[in-house]
């Protein structure tokens, strides 16, 4: 055998010889320029007027939702959201495994009792019957993550939110330009929350540091945000319309979670180059998967069909099968890695019942005073996950692996990561 097709982890040649393939640049000046104008024009502070307000009308416009704010982070974004939709002590609020904290922490600091659910093999993403199922008479919404940017079934979700009167809040950290038959996230739901934490290509699609936008279609879930935190905001008096959030003061409730301006000066950067960024990291996408997809033993893993977007951040999923391949995944990666390939795993980052807090319980606030530990406000006692509850989402965590998505990957990078994969496949 050449040195070319023996595997490297057994002294051969590496199939992969690029080893920093991104093209991509992200535009510097253009977010200096940006920066510079509000830091000279002394606009560094500040909301509900001027260039923060300019920002939420065009990122509303994008996303096509009645209304938006921009907040501090993507985990305050979504706090404001539980509370938008009303969530608060002694409920439960329905949210994936393999999920993440930040998707549902807003709610658990509210009072509320996160029950997890399994995932859609398919696709990872939250399955609407298993949803369906953990639903009670305390469950207050349901937080759903359209992880890497692949959409959740929303037509599914949505029908369960109508039959069951009960909200859903999305975490769209990873899906400013995700879209479902065609529409943007934002305007498919009543509420969704996203992130600006990182930098550009590797954070989230926007990336502007750190920074959070809420867009939604509900007046009261706009006016709640608005009551929540939004302290201080420019003409905030004149959007409180509905009672009991009409009668409030310029102060609000009290809480500050406002947006840095020179964020969001480097997320209308972002937001500009967004949609050439997406198209071009799911062109790369589809070489790769349609390649990998003639491999024994390695499942890419498709959006549902609906939707178009994946990768956006966090990279691409592929779900190894150990029968087929006739090695464990961990064998497989290793090889791969070996090889070059720009492959993590196996494994979820997350998986959310495996939290000490949630297997062991634990006391949030206190002198026994938590919606995870014991009864509270309604709860019935806490009684904690164990290993075995998820057995499918526990069965993938085994076998998933991530795979490095670009936007401009160097000339001959997808062939050699192919190249890669079909080595070790077989
Ligand atoms: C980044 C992220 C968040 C929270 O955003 P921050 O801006 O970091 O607070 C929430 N959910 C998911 C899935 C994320 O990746």
């Amino acid at each position: 055998m050449s040195r070319a097709s023996t595997l490297a982890v057994d002294g051969g040649d590496p199939a992969v010889t690029i080893d920093d393939p991104e093209r991509w640049k992200r535009p510097i000046e253009a977010e200096t320029e940006i920066v510079t104008d509000l830091l000279e024009a002394g606009a560094i502070s500040g909301s509900g007027s001027g260039f923060p307000l300019e920002f939420e009308a065009e990122f509303r416009e994008y996303s096509g939702a009645e209304y938006c704010l921009t907040v501090d982070h993507g985990s305050t974004a979504i706090e404001s959201a539980f509370y938008a939709v009303g969530v608060g002590p002694g409920d439960e609020v329905i949210t994936p495994t393999v999920g993440y904290i930040g998707a549902y922490a807003g709610a658990l600091h509210l009072g509320a009792r996160p029950v997890f659910c399994e995932i859609d093999p398919k696709t990872l993403l939250p399955d609407p019957a298993d949803i369906e199922r953990r639903i009670t008479d305390r469950t207050a919404a349901i937080a759903i993550t359209h992880w890497n940017g692949r959409v959740c079934d929303m037509d599914a979700i949505l029908d369960i939110s109508d039959q069951h009167d009960i909200p859903i809040v999305e975490d769209a950290a990873h899906a400013h330009a995700s879209e479902w038959k065609g529409e943007h996230i934002g305007s498919v739901g009543d509420i969704a929350c996203f992130s600006l934490q990182g930098v550009s290509p590797h954070g989230k699609p926007i990336a502007a540091g750190e920074g959070g936008i809420v867009t939604t279609n509900v007046r009261e879930y706009y006016e709640r945000q608005l009551s929540y935190c939004h302290l201080h905001r420019s003409g905030v008096n004149d959007e409180l319309t509905l009672e009991p959030y009409d009668g409030l003061d310029w102060e609000v409730l009290g809480l500050k979670y406002r947006a840095h301006p020179l964020a969001l000066g480097i997320a209308k950067v972002g937001l500009e180059n967004l949609d050439y960024r997406v198209e071009r990291r799911l062109r790369y996408r589809d070489r790769l998967f349609e390649r990998l997809e003639e491999l024994p033993g390695v499942r890419p893993v498709w959006p549902y069909e609906e939707s178009e977007t994946d990768g956006l951040y966090g990279g691409l999923k592929v779900v190894l099968e150990p029968d087929e391949l006739g090695r464990s995944p961990e064998v497989v990666v290793e090889a791969l890695t070996a090889e070059g390939a720009p492959v993590r795993g196996p494994g979820f980052s997350y998986m959310e019942h495996r939290r000490t807090i949630f297997r062991e319980g634990y006391d949030l606030w206190g002198r026994g005073r938590s919606p995870i530990d014991g009864e509270f406000c309604g709860l019935p006692a806490y009684e904690g996950y164990q290993e075995g509850d998820f057995p499918i989402s526990e069965a993938l965590d085994e076998r998933v692996v991530t795979v490095a998505s670009y936007i401009e990957p160097e000339e001959g990078f997808v062939e050699q990561v192919t190249r890669a994969f079909e080595k070790v496949a077989r």
